[in-house]
């Protein structure tokens, strides 16, 4: 199939277009290079480069390349940012959707829309552990406002103009090629702080919980809602919940760590415990989360450190 992949250098949207090569498929990127790299991304595939809220740069790229699948994980992926720059967040958010959804509608070699969201930031604080989909969206940043607010617009658009889409909720990914600049995933920072043998703070107790799930995995989700999911909206998470202690524990064996956390006060707002019920997506689409989280991070501290 010809897929277009949209924040395909960045640190998901790499391993998608890994997963999609593998199998035989055809793939296009699309990235602005705000936060992705080219050097996540093989050499052979083509890469469009600029801004998913571009009506006419979108325009040029549909015709030029005719997709049928829309792979969507472009975005504005900072809470903190969300934050700071609401503005910038929506505009890439809802209004990078809505660019793409336009653009998908008119263009006849168009099948199927998957869509990569987030299955922590939308539920806000969980009432029901572990979170299934039917859970209220509450979000409690303007980051997990403008990405349920776009899949909003896919539901509307596929009863509105009847395009086929998925919709993957995910929990926390890590894994290699995910950046440790700016604010990234708490993986990341403590695997790249540990190799350097530099500190690492935990905030609190180091009791807070959350739902880690392996970038291979979430590949292989995207690989399955190629031809499964029609309509539906999963989580994509493993169900365990993993407290930052573990995650400090599992990165010190594996690194060799040497140093004690140094511990901080609790950051206001911060959710104590958060992690997906995954078995709709074992029903629908096949998926399960296979690797263990210790062998997940032996994969990524590899990566790290043949990087560095
Ligand atoms: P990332 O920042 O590595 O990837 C996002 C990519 O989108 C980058 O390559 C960036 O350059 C590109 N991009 C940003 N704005 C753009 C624009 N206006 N036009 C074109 N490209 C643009 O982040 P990631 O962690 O790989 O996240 C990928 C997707 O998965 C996002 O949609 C995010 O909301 C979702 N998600 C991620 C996580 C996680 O744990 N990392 C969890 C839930 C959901």
């Amino acid at each position: 199939m010809k897929i277009l992949v949209t924040g395909a250098a960045g640190f998901i949207g790499s391993h998608v277009v890994d997963s999609y090569l593998l199998a035989g498929h055809e793939v296009a990127a699309l990235d602005d290079l705000s936060s992705g790299s080219t050097a996540n991304l093989p050499s052979e595939v083509r890469l469009f480069v600029g801004d998913i809220a571009d009506p006419t740069f979108v325009a040029g790229v549909f015709a030029d390349f005719q997709p049928e699948i829309i792979n969507h994980h472009a975005a504005q992926a900072s809470v903190t940012v969300s934050t700071k720059n609401p503005l910038l967040d929506a505009r890439t958010n809802v209004l990078g959707m809505l660019t793409l959804l336009e653009a998908a509608r008119v263009t006849p070699s168009f099948k199927k829309f998957i869509y990569a969201t987030t299955g922590g930031a939308m539920y806000g604080n969980p009432e029901t552990l572990p979170c299934p989909e039917e859970h209220a969206a509450n979000p409690i940043s303007p980051y997990g406002l403008s990405k349920h607010t776009a899949e909003r617009y896919l539901w509307m658009y596929a009863s509105l103009h009847g395009l086929k889409a998925t919709v993957l909720r995910y929990a926390n990914v890590y894994g290699p090629r995910q950046a440790v600049h700016g604010e990234a995933g708490v993986c990341a920072i403590f695997v790249d702080r540990m190799l350097a043998g530099q500190p690492v703070t935990l905030f609190g107790d180091g009791t807070q919980t959350r739902d880690y799930v392996y970038v291979g995995d979430v590949a292989r989700a995207n690989l399955l809602a190629l031809e499964k999911g029609d309509g539906e909206a999963m989580n994509i998470g493993t169900g365990i919940a993993t407290s930052t202690n573990e995650v400090f524990a599992t990165i010190k064996e594996a690194t060799g760590y040497a140093l004690a956390p140094e511990i901080k006060p609790l950051r206001p707002g911060e959710i104590q415990d958060s992690y997906l019920d995954a078995s709709k997506a074992e029903r629908v689409l096949g998926w399960q989360a296979e690797a263990l989280f210790k062998d997940g991070i032996a994969q990524t501290v590899a990566w790290a450190r043949q990087r560095a």
